[in-house]
C-alpha cells in the first residue's frame, strides 16, 4: 500500500464523515501530515486500519442540558463528550464551557488529547467534552445548577476506569466541585478518581492548578537549552490570562524572565515592569473582571483594545489563550521582532500558516500536544494519588511534573531525529512519538 495515498484517503474520509468541522479537519491534517515516515517503517499499521480507526471516536455523546437561571427562566444548552481512544487507559481529557463549543471543537480537542496523553507515557486514553454554555456573568447558583444538570446526564458514561474528565476553558476548581458533588449524589459513591482538578482539600493534587502553565515553561526552557539559551533576562509575551497563562507567568518570573504582556478576549495589556502576578490573579481569579482593570490599578501598564498581543516585541512567546489565536501575520511580526522560541500553552493556538512561518525562520516551536502536556500529566498523578488514597507534597508533585516534561521533550527530539532529519522538528517528533505508542497498543488489542 502506498503510504501517502493511504494517508490522503484517511483524511478525505475524515472530511466526508465530519462535514463542516473545520477545527477537527485541521487537527487531523496536522497529525496525518507527520505520519508517513512512521507508516513506512510499520506497514502493519496501515493493514490493521490503525489510522482509519484512530480518526473515528470510539463513542460520541451529545445531550440536552436544561437549567433554570436566577430570573426563573428555563435555559437549554448542548452538552458533549467525545470518547476518542481507550487504547492506553480510560478516556481522559477536560471539559470546556464556552459559547464556541460544538462537536467539531470537541473532536479536535479529543483527537489532540490522544497523542498528548500518549506522550506523557502514562496510562490515559483520550477524550474531551463540554458545553456551549457561557459562564461569563453567571452567578454561583447558576453555575451550580448548570453543572448539576450537565452531570445528571454525563454520570452514566463516567467512572475512574472508564472516563475521567477534568477542567479546560471555563471549568476550574469551582465547577469540578459541583460536578463531583452531583456524581457522588447520583451514584452514592465517593469515587475520587472520576474527576481530576479537584481542590486539594478533598482529593485534588498539589500543583495541578499550576501544572499546564508551569509545564509549558519547562518545555520552552528545554527547547532553549538546546541552543545554550534560557529565560534569564528574556522578554516574554503570554497570551490569555486564564489558568494556563497565570501560572506560565509565575514560572517565567521564577526563572528570571520578564512577562511584558498578556491578554484576554477584550484586548491586551503591556507592562514593561513585568506583569504583577498578584494583581493579575486578583483581577482574573477573584474579581473575575476584564484585564483592563489591571491597567486601571497600575500606572505603568497600558491596555489596548485593538491589535494583538503579538505586536509586543519579545524573545519568547507563549500562546495560552485558545485555538487559532496566532495567525500568519502574528507569526511574521514575532519573527521580525526576533522571537527565539514559541511554546503552545493552549491547544492548537497557532494556525498551520503561522507554524510554517516559524519553521521557515528556524524559530523553536513546541506544539501544544507536547508543550501543554503537563496539565493532563498531573491529572494522571492525581489519579495515582486517588487510587492509593494518598497525598503527595507540592514539591514531590512538581518534581514529577518537571521530569515528565523533560522526558516529553527528549522523546520529541529523539523521535524527530529517528523519523526525520531535524531534531528541532518538535511537530514531527510529538506526532510520531504519540502515534507509535497508541498504534502499538491498538495492534496488540486487536480490531476493536
Ligand atoms: N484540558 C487539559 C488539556 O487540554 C487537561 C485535561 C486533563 O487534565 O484531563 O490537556
Amino acid at each position: 500500500m502506498n503510504v501517502r495515498t493511504h494517508i490522503e484517503a484517511v483524511y478525505e474520509e475524515v472530511r466526508r464523515r465530519n462535514p463542516g468541522e473545520a477545527e477537527f479537519h485541521q487537527a487531523a491534517a496536522e497529525v496525518l501530515d507527520s505520519l508517513a515516515p512512521a507508516l513506512d517503517r510499520h506497514p502493519d499499521y496501515a493493514e490493521n486500519g490503525i489510522l482509519d480507526r484512530l480518526c473515528e471516536p470510539e463513542r460520541q455523546l451529545i445531550f440536552r442540558v436544561p437549567w433554570v437561571d436566577d430570573q426563573g427562566a428555563v435555559r437549554v444548552n448542548r452538552g458533549f463528550r467525545v470518547e476518542f481512544s481507550s487504547a492506553l487507559g480510560p478516556y481522559k481529557g477536560g471539559l470546556r464551557f464556552h459559547p464556541s463549543v460544538n462537536l467539531g471543537i470537541v473532536k479536535f480537542l479529543g483527537f489532540e488529547q490522544i497523542f498528548k496523553n500518549a506522550l506523557t507515557g502514562m496510562a490515559i486514553g483520550g477524550g474531551k467534552g463540554g458545553a456551549d454554555f457561557d459562564p461569563k456573568g453567571r452567578s454561583d447558583g447558576e453555575i451550580m445548577r448548570f453543572c448539576q444538570s450537565f452531570m445528571t446526564e454525563l454520570y452514566r458514561h463516567l467512572g475512574e476506569h472508564t472516563d475521567v474528565p477534568a477542567g479546560d476553558i471555563g471549568v476550574g476548581g469551582r465547577e469540578i466541585g459541583y460536578l463531583f458533588g452531583q456524581y457522588k449524589r447520583i451514584t452514592n459513591r465517593y469515587e475520587s478518581g472520576v474527576l481530576t482538578g479537584k481542590p486539594v482539600a478533598w482529593g485534588g493534587s498539589h500543583a495541578r492548578t499550576e501544572a499546564t502553565g508551569y509545564g509549558a515553561v519547562y518545555f520552552a526552557q528545554e527547547m532553549l537549552a538546546t541552543r545554550g539559551d534560557g529565560f534569564d533576562s528574556r522578554r516574554v509575551v503570554v497570551s490569555g490570562s486564564g489558568n494556563v497563562a497565570v501560572y506560565a507567568v509565575e514560572k517565567v518570573h521564577a526563572l528570571g524572565g520578564r512577562v511584558v504582556a498578556c491578554s484576554d478576549s477584550s484586548g491586551y495589556l503591556v507592562d514593561q515592569d513585568g506583569i504583577d502576578l498578584e494583581l493579575l490573579k486578583d483581577v482574573k481569579e477573584v474579581r473575575r473582571a476584564r484585564i483592563s482593570a489591571y491597567a486601571e490599578a497600575k500606572p505603568t501598564a497600558r491596555f489596548t483594545a485593538r491589535g494583538t498581543v503579538y505586536d509586543v516585541p519579545c524573545d519568547i512567546a507563549l500562546p495560552c489563550a485558545t485555538q487559532n489565536e496566532l495567525g500568519r501575520e502574528d507569526a511574521v511580526a514575532l519573527v521580525k521582532n526576533g522571537v527565539r522560541a514559541v511554546a503552545e500553552g493552549a491547544n492548537m493556538p497557532c494556525t498551520p500558516e503561522a507554524v510554517a512561518v516559524f519553521r521557515e525562520a528556524g524559530v523553536l516551536f513546541g506544539p501544544g500536544k507536547a508543550a501543554n502536556a503537563g496539565g493532563v500529566a498531573t491529572s494522571a498523578l492525581e489519579m495515582q494519588q486517588n487510587a492509593a488514597r494518598d497525598t503527595w507534597s507540592f514539591e514531590q508533585t512538581e518534581s514529577r511534573l518537571a521530569t515528565v516534561m523533560r522526558d516529553v521533550h527528549t522523546q520529541c527530539r529523539a523521535t524527530a531525529e529517528a523519523y526525520g532529519d531535524n531534531p528541532d522538528d518538535y511537530v514531527l517528533g510529538a506526532n510520531v512519538a504519540g502515534f507509535l505508542r497508541v498504534a502499538e497498543a491498538m495492534t496488540a488489542q486487536g480490531v476493536i
